[in-house]
Order: structure tokens, then C-alpha cells, then sequence
């Protein structure tokens, strides 16, 4: 392993000298290591914005209330409330005296002048420290307001992103637990999809054309009324499971409501999910529909994917994404055009997620967990990365490093899901890796 690479790190890290070891993940990150994931307010804030009619209060400094809408562009067909952030901006004197006052007051100006069904506060890392009891807040301004006003304690040293996400779960449960008891119907909900530029459309636009109707979406697309009908339905289907999968398994548990996983990016998986979907329903016609539906579609995807496959063959990808599995569907997704995938890392993937990783990727492709901005930088240019696959805070790293990138994560403008995903994956990653602007910042270093 390269020297670089700090010791406390290396068991993250399996190379061609390491391989079999299996990747250490789900633990903090390592001190000093300039970790890319995000705090726990963060990973929680990623799952809650998307619902449309939500207030949001960010109860801390100002700084922490930047995580807004405008960096998780997900897509609504109703209420556009979750576009706007409030904070509490807690100042010095908030911090000696105690701010629960002036949360207490926000709440109440919000009730006031937005009439709102759903607020959220998040405690942040300052008020984790000072101890506000946010719990007490909410509990006695929902008796004032007879609105949910729901406490999110997420301080960001309190954990990983990880821990963000099931906080956001579990505020989500608080949701509808009270509302267990409605009929069964006929449906499936869809959970762990943000409907980035109207992905969670092109998904439940393909399940009813199967005919399966969908009864309520966590959290892309959603409102405080679809996330109170989520109990009714017959099936879960988990798409991000980094993120949702612990809401899955609670609502198995407490609502009786099983659930698979499911994810598409690529031919391969999308056609596997539109199968297990309908198979799971257990209804012969459903499962013949779903069948015809993704020959068809696979059908009019081929030419395209052939079309591009010549001028991207035998290219090699670096992966850096959030969760286990979205690399594991890229890595098929890069397959199926003839590409390699050389490193792949996530912020947050399962043992289980690094294990498919493992048998997917070749023997000398680097995996790693929670990797760092020297690693990245390392690794792609010891493998020759011809692109970066990643988020907002990969691509300043890749274009320094004159490395093609594509985004696939919250900030993007245009569907990666389903087969309108798949043509436009397929021609992002062809125009950035074959862009002729390489040639000229390859040029500039060579006469530098
Ligand atoms: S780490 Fe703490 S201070 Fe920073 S954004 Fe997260 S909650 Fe706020």
C-alpha cells in the first residue's frame, strides 16, 4: 500500500496486496483524516428535506442551516415549503444562557404566520452541547399548536452520516405510527428515493404500468398525508438502502410490512427490480406484465447502449458515492459498456454491500470506505482513472487532477434511473470522457 495512506486507515482499504481481507466500514471516521463524508444533522437532513410540506427549523449557528434545498434538488408535484430553511441562529449569548426560548418563540412565529401540519428541528452539534432539551419543546408546542412538530437530535460529532439516517427514520416512524391502524390496500411503498430530477416519476410511472399501484414515497415527492398512508401498504421497496433500509426494518417489524431491496441504475438491475417487484406481489399476471414491460423496454434501450459502447470500451472508472448500493449497480452499469471499474468507495456501505463489491470488481481494483481526498487522488492516478464517478465534493478533486467526472449524486439536473437514466449516463460519461478539452489540459501540462 502506498505511504500516503495513514496507518488507521489502511485496514479501510483493500488493494491488490490486501485482497480477501475484506474492507473495515460502518465505524467512525479517523481523526485527522479529512473524512468526505457529511455530520449526522446532514444525513439526516438528506432524507427529511425531499417532504414537500415540512418546515425545516435548524436549531444551531447560521453555518449549519446551509444545507438546503439547493444542494438535494429532489422534485415535487405539490407543495414547494421544503425549499425554503429556518434557523434558530443560536449566538454567543444563546450558547451561555440556553436557547430553548428562542426555539420556543420560532416555533411559535412559524405556527403563527405558516399555519404549518409539520415542522422538524434538528439539534446540531451545539446545542448537543449545551443540552437544550428539544424533546420538551416540541412535545409541549405540538399541545399549543395541535400540529407534529417532530425533535431530530442529530449533533454532528454524535456519530456518522449513518447515525443521521436513522434519526431521520425514526422521525419518520413518529409520523405514522399513530396511523397503524388503516385498512391494507392493495400497493407498494417506495422508499430511500429522493426523486432527484423526477427519478421516483420514471420509477412509479413504470410500476403502474405494470400495474402496481403506489401508495405513498419516503421521502422523494412525499407530504405529511402520502407519509401518514405509507402503513396501508402491502410491500416496501427499498431503493437507497444506506439510507433506508433501518426504516424498512422497522416498518417490518412494527407495521407488518415486508420489503426488498431494489435499485435502477443499468439495464441489468432495473429489469432484476421490475421482476422481483412484481414476483414479490405474488400475482402471476403482475409478474407476466412486469416480464413483457422490461423486454420491451430493455429492446429499445439496446441500440443505444451499442451505439456507445465502441467509444467507451476498455475506459476505466473510479466510483465514490454515498451508499454500497448504488457502487454496486454502477460497477454492473460500467460493465455492461465494456469499462472497468478500477476503485470504488463509499461514504457509508455495509460489510455485506463491500462483500457483492469484493466478487463484482476485479482483483486489483481498489475498494475502500470513507475514503479521504489524498486516497482518492492517489489511487486514481496509481489505476489511471479515465473518469470519477462521485458528488459535489469529488469533482473539485477529479478536474484538478484533469479526470473526467460525472455527478451522481443530489445537485444533479437530470434523471440517472430507469431506462431514460441509462441513455443519460451513457452520454454524460461519454461526453466527459471524450471531450477534447482533456487533450488540451494534458497538452498544458506536458509544455508546463
Ligand atoms: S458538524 Fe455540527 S456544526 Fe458542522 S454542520 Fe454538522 S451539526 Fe452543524
Amino acid at each position: 500500500m502506498a505511504n500516503n495512506i495513514l496507518d488507521e486507515r489502511q485496514c479501510s482499504i483493500s488493494g491488490v496486496d490486501q485482497k480477501g481481507r475484506g474492507v473495515a466500514c460502518e465505524k467512525e471516521s479517523v481523526s485527522g483524516a479529512v473524512s468526505q463524508r457529511a455530520c449526522v444533522y446532514c444525513g439526516a437532513r438528506v432524507v427529511l428535506n425531499p417532504i414537500t410540506d415540512a418546515y425545516h427549523i435548524v436549531h444551531g449557528p447560521i453555518g449549519c442551516a446551509s444545507y438546503t434545498w439547493d444542494i438535494r434538488g429532489s422534485l415535487t408535484s405539490g407543495s414547494e415549503t421544503y425549499r425554503n430553511s429556518y434557523s434558530t441562529d443560536l449566538r454567543e449569548t444563546d450558547i451561555v444562557f440556553g436557547g430553548a426560548g428562542k426555539l420556543t418563540k420560532a416555533i411559535d412565529e412559524l405556527a403563527e404566520k405558516a399555519s404549518p401540519k409539520l415542522i422538524f428541528v434538528y439539534a446540531t452539534c451545539i446545542v448537543g452541547v449545551i443540552g437544550d432539551d428539544i424533546e420538551a419543546v416540541c412535545r409541549s408546542a405540538e399541545e399549543r399548536h395541535g400540529i407534529r412538530v417532530v425533535p431530530v437530535k442529530a449533533p454532528g460529532f454524535s456519530g456518522t452520516k449513518t447515525q443521521g439516517y436513522k434519526l431521520a427514520c425514526d422521525a419518520i416512524m413518529q409520523l405514522m405510527l399513530p396511523h397503524s391502524g388503516q385498512p391494507k390496500q392493495f400497493g407498494v411503498n417506495i422508499l430511500g428515493d429522493y426523486n432527484l430530477a423526477g427519478e421516483m416519476w420514471i420509477i412509479k410511472g413504470y410500476l403502474e404500468a405494470i400495474g402496481i399501484p403506489v401508495i405513498s414515497t419516503i421521502a422523494g415527492d412525499s407530504s405529511y398525508g402520502k407519509l401518514i398512508r405509507a402503513p396501508g401498504a402491502a410491500l416496501n421497496l427499498v431503493q437507497c438502502a444506506g439510507s433506508s433500509e433501518y426504516l424498512a426494518e422497522r416498518m417490518d417489524g412494527e407495521l407488518g410490512i415486508p420489503y426488498i431491496k431494489v435499485s435502477f441504475f443499468g439495464v441489468e438491475d432495473t429489469v432484476a427490480s421490475i421482476l422481483r417487484v412484481a414476483d414479490a406481489l405474488g400475482d402471476p399476471v403482475l409478474s407476466a406484465n412486469a416480464r413483457d414491460f422490461a423486454a420491451k423496454r430493455t429492446a429499445e434501450a439496446m441500440p443505444f447502449i451499442e451505439k456507445y459502447r465502441p467509444k467507451l470500451e476498455g475506459k476505466r472508472a473510479a466510483i465514490f458515492v454515498g451508499g454500497g448500493y448504488k457502487a454496486i449497480s454502477l460497477i454492473r452499469q460500467f460493465n455492461e459498456l465494456g469499462m472497468k471499474t478500477v476503485v470504488v468507495g463509499t461514504q457509508t456501505g455495509k460489510k455485506d454491500e463491500y462483500e457483492t463489491i469484493g466478487a463484482l470488481a476485479d482483483k486489483d481494483t481498489v475498494i475502500l470506505d470513507d475514503a479521504n481526498p489524498a486516497e482518492l487522488e492517489q489511487f486514481m492516478l496509481e489505476k489511471h482513472a479515465d473518469i470519477l464517478v462521485g458528488g459535489v465534493k469529488e469533482r473539485p478533486l477529479a478536474y484538478k487532477l484533469g479526470i473526467p467526472f460525472c455527478d451522481h449524486n443530489h445537485e444533479r439536473k437530470h434523471p440517472l434511473a430507469g431506462f431514460e437514466g441509462i441513455e443519460n449516463f451513457i452520454s454524460e460519461i461519454n461526453l466527459s470522457i471524450n471531450s477534447p478539452v482533456w487533450g488540451y489540459v494534458r497538452g498544458c501540462e506536458e509544455i508546463g
